[in-house]
């Protein structure tokens, strides 16, 4: 049997609407666990969230299809999402691989660092 829900008009189990019956255990319980349920809203209550940050990209194939990526990214502007991302084209049958490419320059302290980071997509070797 399935719990008792408390609608705004009374009380439904399986959507079907219940005669309130005096002393019934059951719906008292559920009546109870619902005024607490109010009670932590009334507070505030601090619900699970979490951010999603997507990367889309999509560029046409030598056949002419259009491939799309849609990949989780950390932040907007992170190409690096798409890194090692592969993508094979549903009607050749061709496949890619994204790589970012970087240029690297030496600072006045002789240290290498990344001056540019470009993305682009390859056939796969
Ligand atoms: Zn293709």
């Amino acid at each position: 049997m399935s719990e008792i829900i408390v609608g705004l008009d009374g009380l439904y189990r399986d959507g079907i609407k219940l005669k309130l019956e005096f002393g019934n255990d059951e719906q008292i319980a559920a009546i109870r666990k619902h005024e607490r349920k109010i009670e932590q809203f009334k507070e505030g209550f601090g619900p699970n969230y979490n951010y999603t940050v997507k990367g889309h990209s999509y560029f046409s194939c030598i056949c002419g299809n259009v491939l799309r990526s849609e990949v989780d990214a950390d932040h907007e502007d992170d190409i690096l999402c798409f890194e090692g991302e592969e993508k094979e084209c549903g009607s050749c049958k061709r496949k890619y691989e994204y790589i970012i490419e970087r240029d690297y320059r030496v600072n006045s302290s002789g240290k290498r660092y990344v001056s540019n980071e470009d993305l682009v997509v390859k056939l796969k070797k």
